[in-house]
């Protein structure tokens, strides 16, 4: 068996004006930059992501894979239509070159949108069939919040979704692709599909698998997987991507027919339709309420009360660099916070130039985010220096080494409110950012961190508690506050109770 193996992840959040280019698949990050051939091998060993995984059990089977393609970019706008096909020509090159294949694996999102085009990988499946053939089966991992099409299905023999946010099963899903394709190939038999398109978003914060309705969902995911034997996947979606195939999904192979498997897609389906009214009472706070409850908290608390400004997530396409949330804790006059990470280079390369407590007057961050977000005007006092380069700590980054580029802990003189400057865009998902800088997260009094749910893995068994709030930024916390305009007709643009 000659199977090939490739990446190409992006997740698009179609409200974010500035668009995603070659040069930010070619950027690291949380996750390696773009990757060539053999040295994707290397690359993935020992990563909690879909390739890595598939390399794995691919290894565990005797099987040899052969590389061709690895990259993402940070979640962010649109994906320019010249970076799509350098990348999609990188892969029908490696193709023709190294090929051919029997079959082909793919560590995919499932939520790309390219400029000129649309659907990125019902497009990027489809071009790839076209350049194997039909007899070629291919099948790839999609993210949990991949906003499925039909193209995408039609295009491809199995696909399966990750089922924890926090994601910290991708290697883990990788694994499971790979299984099923092997399966398919030993017995030649292709399996019946069906996709199926609930009519309504699910908004990001509530999609956390660790708690309900979602927890329950996939519990009964795999009970029909187990009872029927089935594969299945749920896919609460991206919602801050304007496309038609935006929203949840349930996607269902099985030996049977396509018949047999729409079934089961359906049935799965139906829960979560009931779980509707119970995501229509998931809460997100206006932050200075989060700011005065996590205040009053921190009072009688022994552990830290964190923060999440969720609309900022860089992970779900923000700026990673608004304001709104800091500016809140000086202006409540808030007692020991630090809020993580905020984007802004120039503030990490003054903090480097002037040193260890230095002060110096500055603009931070405020740049990058939404209409009517402002700089921090104000005095810092360089607290502590890091190159960035670091191990990440829980589930999610799984001990991989990420980059965030220079690190500085910068506390606003006369307030006792800090905030962590990077130089790359990048999500708040580790423990690992603030031991890096010398700091002990168990004992801040309140952590605001830019993320919405990645940061649970590390930070949950930390916190005293955990208040999601509403400060600016383009991950929308409320999908009906969005301007769709190519969402289908019909969608609900938030769950509702009262069906
Ligand atoms: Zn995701």
């Amino acid at each position: 068996m000659r199977i090939a193996l490739g990446g190409f992840q992006h997740e698009t959040n179609t409200f974010v004006p500035e668009t995603t280019g070659w040069v930010d698949f070619n950027t690291a990050g949380g996750w390696p930059p773009l990757t060539l051939g053999a040295a994707i091998i290397d690359t993935m060993a020992g990563r909690n992501l879909p390739a890595a995984g598939m390399i794995d059990e691919a290894m565990a089977q005797g099987i040899a894979l052969e590389p061709l393609v690895w990259c993402q970019a940070e979640p962010g706008g649109m994906v320019e239509l010249a970076a799509y096909e350098r990348i999609l020509q990188l892969f029908l090159e490696a193709i023709v070159d190294k090929g051919p294949f029997d079959a082909i694996l793919l560590d995919l999102h499932g939520a790309m949108v390219v400029d000129g085009i649309g659907d990125g990988e019902g497009d990027f499946l489809r071009r790839f069939r076209e350049a194997v053939g039909p007899e070629v089966m291919i099948a790839a991992s999609l993210d949990l919040h991949a906003n499925v099409s039909q193209a995408m299905v039609d295009n491809s023999d199995f696909m399966s979704a990750y089922r924890t946010y926090p994601h910290v099963d991708m290697a883990e899903t990788g694994r499971r692709v790979a299984r099923v394709l092997f399966d398919m190939l030993r017995t030649n038999k292709r399996l019946g599909k069906a996709l199926v398109q609930l009519p309504y978003l699910i908004p990001i914060p509530a999609q956390c698998t660790l708690s309900e309705p979602t927890r329950t969902i996939y519990e009964r995911l795999e009970g029909l997987e187990r009872d029927h034997g089935v594969q299945l996947s749920f896919s609460p979606g991206f919602p801050p991507s304007d496309t038609a195939d935006c929203g949840p999904t349930v996607i269902a192979y099985g030996a049977g027919t396509h018949h047999d498997a729409e079934r089961l897609a359906h049935l799965l389906a139906e829960h979560v339709l009931q779980a509707e009214k119970a995501y229509s009472d998931d809460e997100v706070l206006d932050d200075r309420a989060g700011v005065m409850l996590a205040m009053s908290l921190a009072e009688t608390a022994t552990r830290p009360i964190i923060l999440v400004d969720t609309q900022d997530n860089p992970g779900a396409g923000g700026s990673g660099d608004t304001t709104g949330l800091v500016k809140r804790l000086l202006e409540c006059k808030a007692k020991g916070a630090v809020v993580a990470v905020l984007f802004d280079p120039t503030a990490a390369m003054l903090a480097h130039e002037h040193g260890m407590g230095a002060r110096f007057d500055a603009e931070v961050g405020g740049r990058n985010g939404p209409a009517g977000v402002a700089p921090l005007k104000e005095t810092f006092e360089v607290v502590a220096l890091a190159d960035g380069e670091f191990q990440g700590t829980g589930g999610f980054y799984a001990g991989a080494t990420v980059d965030f580029g220079r690190l500085a802990l910068l506390r606003i003189v006369d307030s006792d409110v800090a905030i962590v400057v990077g130089s790359r865009r990048s999500q708040a998902g580790t423990q690992a950012i603030f031991r890096h800088l010398g700091i002990d997260p168990g004992a801040q009094k309140i952590i605001g961190l830019k993320s919405s749910v990645h940061f649970r893995a590390d930070f949950q068994s930390i916190a005293e508690r955990i208040l999601v709030v509403k400060s600016p930024g383009y991950n929308t916390a409320d999908p009906s506050e969005l301007p769709y305009r190519r969402i289908r007709k019909g969608i609900r643009l938030r769950p509702t109770a009262s069906l």
